[in-house]
Parts: structure tokens; sequence; C-alpha cells
């Protein structure tokens, strides 16, 4: 069976400039190798007496890097850069010698590099930008400066259990901000792909490990399924006549830990951990190859992806589907000629002429000028930041809506966040979100790959809280819009009631006014742009009612004066209070307002127990006023339309609504009491709880909670369901 050749880049302890200039023979048989070996004397002797971390003879490094490259097979220039990299660094050798003793393109490459290594990478989010600038600038004279520095960091990621435990994170940590969005962007799959994996292990190694122990175990059963496989795919595609070569092995540890983080799930139920690829003569022959797959096997929709149509901007070209394999196991495969593999593992390296070397244009890419440039014309970081965003794969925050859709937001955003780019009334109506199928609260923070799922309510509005929550300056002016307009509309209705209640002292009414024209009339004189600015003014006090009155000519006071004086005072004054208390004035004693109706009592029906935020309906029953169940309540008899009357929670109310939550656990000691505190810490009151052990050993409790609205009930759901004894948790 095959599998793939994967270009292996461990550390090689018995290199040497003969192993060096065998293999560069074998592709490049007139090449300069009496260069190649005084580079190596060079770096050698300038090299003499250093020892590396793991203490072996200091020469062994740029050995390595220079392995790395004929791998990637990469001009002679490059090579010997590779050779030389760390002598003008570390040994007191000046550039103006190697350009003496080497060449101008040789010295530069090592000067380049020689630059990079002088930068202090900052860690922080904000200081990428900074990293960013700096590394373009080094690489932007020549490409092969970038190269040969990845595959330095190759050999140090590949040499890293020498050193100190900080040391393997921080290095780790730079390897992953920095060196593998460039290796993506320059398409370096093979590079990069390494580059991750061992990553996980310094930064990660409970997951490396468990992956790596969990991918060995099942190994021999694996690879018999993957030869199964393959023959079963080469006699499907040989009935049509199609040939191709077909490798099968299981997807690298860093896509699967994406995976795993994406869903929120564990390894075990991470099921498509197999990769195929085939690779065939021609791009007809792909999407032919493409049609006998999903013809032979299911293919899952939304997982097709037309790379050779529409190549990635690293110019990565394939066809991706995931179907269901022969053993109902769902498989991923790859469809491209040998072309495209070439330039999916190398990138742009494949496209090297070694032989010709590189000479002019192809030193430089035109993204990077492009990204020079713009370095040049900005200041500010952010700016420059969201350019190269667009260039790098980093940056935002990338998320999914459940249908596949995907949104990019910005860093530290949330579910709120994530609700207002869907939509502005989505985000108004937001009361929960579940990220990756999970219940979280509001201010969760989203993480790219995450699927997220908003739950709305009709009477859900936004409060002023949430402008703390939301990290978009597009989403805090939806909620600040809506605020304003609540308040606004408030107003209105104190001001149009002051109002009234003062032209009715004057034996006529706000109406008749307005009908006359005479309110039009005052607004030109008091200066207001609209009626309702007067309204407005009146609520707030500016305009108090005996301005407004004095405005409108037949309302003028000519007799006692004094009394009427006294009225209008009241008049302002109730109209001070309304507005004070415009807030609490919703029926503040009901927990929902019943449409047209000022102060019925309703009552939540026990058989669906309705709380702030379920989408609810009022009944009219008959001698027992109204009973509110929820919308999706079973028992609600539907049938009886002529009872049903539109009903909406007071977002005044402040009441605790008892709720009932169904727990499951596993059996251990002391997670009871886990769960109370949880409780206690969050102030859930708890009213009651019943608790049982089953027979397959899990505990299963019923609590009895108190909460105030539907959110806080999902903010304590996803808070139960983080413990690790519980299994699941749902509302009873
Ligand atoms: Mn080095």
């Amino acid at each position: 069976m095959s599998v793939y050749h994967k270009l292996d880049f461990s550390h090689e302890r018995d290199l040497s400039a003969d192993e060096l200039c065998r293999r560069v023979e074998s592709y490049y048989p007139d090449a300069d190798f009496a260069l190649l070996r005084k580079a190596y004397n060079f770096a050698e002797k300038a090299h003499e007496g250093q020892k590396r971390s793991s203490g072996e003879d200091y020469i062994i490094h740029p050995l390595n890097v220079a392995g790395t490259l004929i791998k990637l097979r990469l001009d002679m220039d490059s090579i010997i850069a590779g050779l030389l990299h760390d002598v003008v660094e570390d040994c007191d050798v000046t550039p103006e010698e190697i350009e003496k003793e080497f060449s101008t393109s040789i010295a530069q490459i090592v000067v380049g590099l020689t630059k990079i290594s002088k930068i202090k990478f900052k860690t922080k989010e904000e200081s990428q930008a900074e990293n960013f600038r700096k590394m373009v600038v080094a690489m932007a004279k020549d490409l092969r400066v970038i190269i040969v520095k990845l595959a330095d960091r190759m050999h140090n990621m590949r040499t890293l259990q020498y050193v100190s435990e900080e040391k393997q994170r921080k290095i780790a940590n730079e390897t992953l901000e920095i060196y593998v969005p460039l290796a993506s962007r320059l398409g370096i799959n093979s590079v990069k792909t390494e580059l991750e994996d061992i990553c996980l292990r310094y930064l990660h190694p409970e997951v490396y490990y468990r992956l790596a122990e969990k991918i060995t175990m099942k190994k021999g059963d694996r690879e018999v399924y993957i030869g199964e496989t393959i023959n079963i795919i080469q006699d499907k595609l040989l009935e049509y006549g199609v040939q191709a070569e077909i490798k099968g092995r299981p997807k690298h540890f860093f896509s699967i830990f994406k995976k795993m983080n994406a869903r929120g799930v564990d390894f075990e139920q991470i099921h498509d951990i197999l990769a195929f690829r085939l690779i065939v003569p021609n791009i007809t022959e792909c999407y032919k190859g493409l049609g006998i797959i999903h013809s032979s096997f299911t293919p899952i929709p939304g997982r097709f992806k037309d790379y050779i149509a529409i190549p990635k901007v690293n110019n990565y070209q394939s066809l991706h589907t995931t179907v269901i394999g022969p053993k109902a196991e769902r498989i991923e495969i790859q469809i491209r000629t040998s072309e495209m593999d070439e330039v999916a593992e190398k990138g742009i390296a494949a496209h090297w002429k070694y032989k010709e070397g590189i000479s002019g244009g192809e030193t430089k890419l035109k993204w990077i000028e492009e990204l020079l440039e713009f370095n040049q014309n900005v200041e500010n970081n952010a700016e420059f930041m969201s350019h190269v965003k667009n260039d790098l794969d980093i940056g935002g925050v990338f998320v999914f809506t459940p249908n596949g859709d995907v949104f990019e937001l910005r860093y530290g955003a949330t579910p709120l966040d994530f609700a207002y780019a869907v939509h502005t009334e989505v985000g108004h109506h937001c009361v929960g979100a579940k990220v990756n199928g999970k219940m979280v609260p509001l201010k969760f923070t989203l993480k790219s790959g995450d699927t997220v799922e908003i739950l709305t309510s009709k009477s859900q509005t936004p409060n002023k809280d949430w402008i703390n929550i939301v990290k978009s300056s597009k989403a805090k002016s939806k909620i600040k819009a809506w605020l304003l307009r609540v308040e606004r509309d408030k107003n209105i209705e104190i001001g149009k009631e002051t109002l009234d209640k003062t032209f009715k002292l004057f034996d006529t009414s706000l109406k008749a006014l307005l009908k006359s024209g005479e309110l039009k009339k005052a607004q030109k004189e008091l200066g207001a742009k609209s009626i309702d600015e007067i309204y407005i003014n009146v609520a707030v006090g500016k305009y108090p009612s005996e301005r407004v009155s004095q405005a409108i000519p037949e309302l003028r006071v000519e007799e006692d004066p004094q009394t009427m004086t006294s009225k209008l005072e009241e008049i302002n004054t109730y109209s001070k209070t309304l507005t004070k208390s415009a807030k609490r004035k919703t029926h503040k004693d009901n927990a929902v307002i019943v449409d047209g109706f000022d102060d019925v009592m309703a009552r939540m029906a026990k058989c669906c127990n309705a709380i702030p935020g379920d989408p609810i309906i009022g009944y009219i029953t008959r001698g027992r006023g109204i009973t509110i169940h929820r919308a999706d309540c079973t028992r609600f008899d539907i049938g009886d339309l002529a009872r049903q009357i539109h009903v909406e929670w007071n977002p005044e109310f402040s009441f605790k609504h008892p709720v009932s939550i169904r727990i499951l656990t596993h059996d251990r000691p002391g997670v009871l009491s886990a769960i109370s505190r949880s409780l206690n810490n969050m102030n859930i009151g708890i009213r009651s709880a019943i608790a049982k052990s089953t027979t397959d050993r899990k505990g299963s409790f019923i609590f009895e909670i108190e909460v105030k609205d539907y959110s806080e009930l999902l903010k304590t759901i996803s808070s139960i369901e983080a413990l690790e004894e519980v299994i699941s948790v749902s509302r009873g």
C-alpha cells in the first residue's frame, strides 16, 4: 500500500558535506559542488569550538538547514546561504568577506537572515503588526531570505528538546504566530504542517501525546483500512478508465486539534481523520475523478471545494471533498495533478529553477512589494495589520453560522457581536447563544472556527450592559441608537401627556390643537424642528408647559393669571415625576404586559412554567384571568384562537422565577456539592434538589432553581455543563 511520502525534516546527526553533494547531484548533476564544499569548510572553521545546546558541534545546525533547503529543491545560492546563515551573527565574519569569497546575492541573503535574527519579537497580540513589518522589510529584498529562515526555524524546532521549558514555549509561540502564517502564505505546506505539529507538542503536550497514542494505537487496523479503501477507489476509477496514484494517511495532529477545538469535541468524536490524495495526469481527469468519487460514495454536503477553478491566494490548487467511505467512515479526498501536488508541498519553492539560479524578478513577490510600499505609507499599526491580515491568513476571528456561512469578526468578539453582524434585528432580540452546540454566556469570547447559533426572542431588547459586552463599533452604535430611540419614544409619550393635561386647563385638547394647526404655529414660534421635538423638550423640562401654551395665541392667559400659573406649575411637577419614573412606570409588579390592558393580572401556567425570554402566549380563561404559556407548550389548546391574546414580558420585572433543571453526572463523590457551589457562585437560589443514582453508575439530579430570566438560565446551564463530572444538563 501507499502512504504519503511526506518530506522528512527530522534532525540528521550524521549529515556531512559529502552527503549534501550526493543529494544535490541526484537532481542537479551540474551543480557547483566545489563552491558547496567551500561554503561548508568556511562555516566549519567559523563555528569551530562552538556547541549546540544538544552538545553537538555547531556545524550540525547549518548542515541540517542546508539539508532542508535541498529537500525543498532550492537553488545553490540558498543552500550555501543556509550553510553560512549564522556566521555573521555568531562569528566575526563580515558581509564583505562573504561577498568576496562567494557572491553578492549570497551575502545579501545572509545579511537579511542576520537582520531577522536581531528582531526582538514581541508576543503580545498588538505587537504582531510590528513583527510583521520587520519581517516584510527583511525579506523584501530577496524572498529566499525567508525560506532559508524557515529552514533555520525548522531545525531549531526539531531540536527544541535541548532548551529550557520556558524557551520552548517562547519559541513555539513565536513559530505559531510568525513563521507558520508565513509558510502558509508562501504555500510551503510541508513546512507549515510540520511546524504546527511541533508547536502543538510543546504548547499542548497533553493533547499531542494523546493524539499520538490514539493514532499509533490502531495503526495496524488503520493501515489495513487505508489499503482496502485505496483498492476500492482504484477499482472504481479504473472502471471509467481514470489512472490515478492514490495515497492515504491520517491528517496531521494540528489539523485534528483544530477540528477538536472548532467543534468543541474530543478525539473520539472526530471521524474524518483520514485523508486520501488522488494524483491524476491532468485537470480533466481531476474533475472526472471527482465525478466518480461522488457517484460511488455519498458526499457530505458543504464540504466540496474547488481550488482548481479558484486557487488559494498562495497558489494552492486541488479539489477537496469529504465522503462517507466504504466502511461508513468519513474520509477527506483531495484530487490534483502532480504539478499541483508539488506546489502544494513546496509552495513558492516549487517554482525555483535551481539550474539557472534566481535572477532578478523571481526573488520578489508582488504581494511583498505591495506590503512594503504600504509599510512606508502608514504610521498606524492597526491599519497596516488589517492590510497584512488579508494577505496572511491571520488577524480576526472567523466564525461560522450553522449553515456554514463565514463571518469575520475582530479579536475578542462575543456572540452578541456575531448576532449584530448577522442582522441588527438578530442582535436586538438576542437572548443567548450556542457555540459548537453548547450554551455560552453572551460575553463569551469567540475563537476562529467556532460555529455560532444565536437564540432570539421577540420580547428581548438591548440594554445598557450590552455596550460593554460587544467589541465591534458597528454593534455598539446599533445598541446606542436603539437605547436612544427608546428614550425618545418614551419622552414623546410623556410630552404628549403633559401637554394634553395643560391644554385641558384651557378647555381644549392636544388633538384639537393639532387638528387646527395651532400647535404647528407654536412650533415655529418656539423654534423647534418638529412637533416631536416640542414633546421631547416638554418631557425633559426644556419647555415648561406654560411656555408652550403662551406660544399659542388663543391660549394666552388674561384673566386670573395667579390660579393658572399654579395649575401649570402643578402640571410641570407632574411631568417631571413622570419623566423620572418613566422606567419604573411600566407595571413593575407584573411579569408580563398584556396587550391593550394596563393592569390585568396574569398567572404563569404550571404546565410549562415560562420564564422571561421564552416566547409566550396569553390565554383568557373563564373566570381566572389570563394564563401565560410558553409558545411551544404542548398542553396549550391552540385550537381556541379567540381566547389567545398577545402578551409580552415586562422588561422592568425583576422577580425570580422557579425552573427545574435535570443534570446527569458521573457517579462520583462530591458531585452534588460541586453543583451547589457552582449555583451559589452565580447567586442562583436553589428551591429544592432531588438526587438519585442510576444503575449504570451515573447520578441523576433535578434542581429547582430561581432565575431572573432566560439568559440567566442559559448562563446557569452552561456553567454547570462546564463541571468536569457533568454529562448533560437540560431544562426539566
Ligand atoms: Mn540558525
